[in-house]
């Protein structure tokens, strides 16, 4: 079957997905993110204290908070469902910790 040929796209008119790097994780469910933590996620972002993201919030900034991240990664030994080990963060600032592999 003949393969059309690869168009050379510059990378300004790429789009941000295209430009990252492929993400080679496994998938979420297979990370352990499954039914039960995404009910866990949405109640904890639900609540008033965790509302912003803390980095954001550090820097006098209020951005609305999007992701619960584990503040000791539960892959290493962080507790998953202790609030005490979460905190909300924005879209920005989550990916920054994951790219870090935090
Ligand atoms: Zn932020």
């Amino acid at each position: 079957m003949p393969t059309r040929p690869r168009v050379f796209v510059p990378p300004v008119f790429q789009t941000a997905r295209a430009r990252r790097a492929p993400d080679r994780r496994a998938s979420a469910t297979a990370r352990g993110y499954d039914y039960r933590w995404q009910k866990f996620a949405k109640q904890f972002l639900e609540d008033p204290a965790h509302r912003l993201c803390a980095v954001c919030l550090a820097n006098g900034k209020t951005e609305p908070a999007t992701q619960v991240d584990h503040i000791v990664p539960f892959a290493r030994g962080g507790e998953k469902y202790d609030v005490r080990n979460c905190q909300g963060l924005c879209d920005i600032h989550h990916a920054q910790k994951t790219r870090r592999g935090e």
